[in-house]
């Protein structure tokens, strides 16, 4: 489980981009530590009251995180609820540490269902198997995420069709990673931030 994401490098121009979008303190050099810099942002997140008010309605399941008012390939569902868009591939991944949850998305490159259920931030059943993360960023530009990274952050049904989908667009910025690794990196950049602040503790039930 704990493989590590020490090894893994992360192409210098998407980390670049890293660093600008996801507002680092620095560019990352490999995945490990752009979980570490993002833990890093979120915690200083968590010092404004209107963003731990946010994580508190994601631990109680009264909101789910990267939820978007408009569509995206990206659904997810909480038990006994509808389901709502979210921004990305993470995002559906970073939900499914919080709440029980199944991801509905697609292949960015053919369109095939991928279809992930998750409990307690494992993925225990994943159609099709071979389903890869593409973490990537926008060339250019400067804002929100939503709009200069999440779009380019997406499932594929397979290594394959990464390299097939990357054959046809050299230019795209980006790097794979294995579904693990992709859940490893929504654990340690978020999960583990928010988990250990005392948004969870001072929880109150009403
Ligand atoms: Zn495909």
């Amino acid at each position: 489980m704990s493989k590590s994401l020490n090894t893994v490098m992360i192409p210098p121009d998407l980390g670049t981009r890293l660093r600008v979008l996801d507002r680092l303190s620095r560019t990352p050099q490999t995945l490990d530590e752009y979980g570490t810099l993002l833990q890093e942002r979120i915690r200083k997140d968590l010092e404004e009251p209107g963003s731990r008010a946010y994580f508190q309605k994601i631990f109680k399941g009264t909101e789910i995180f990267g939820h978007v008012d408009y569509e995206t390939r990206h659904k997810v569902q909480l038990s006994g609820k509808e389901q709502v868009h979210v921004a990305c591939a993470l995002d559906a991944l970073i939900e499914g540490f919080f709440q029980p949850i199944r991801i509905d998305s697609t292949c960015f490159h053919c369109g095939e269902p991928v279809q992930v259920r998750m409990s307690r931030g494992i993925a225990d059943r994943v159609k099709p198997s071979s389903c890869v993360v593409w973490l990537g960023a926008s060339q250019a530009g400067e804002g929100s995420c939503e709009t200069y990274l999440c779009p380019y952050i997406n499932f594929f049904s397979s290594s394959e069709h990464v390299e097939e989908w990357q054959a046809t667009n050299p230019n795209e910025l980006g790097m794979r990673l294995t579904l693990q690794q992709g859940l490893e990196l929504a654990r340690k950049g978020y999960w583990e931030a928010v988990r250990q602040s005392p948004t969870e503790t001072s929880q109150q039930e009403y």
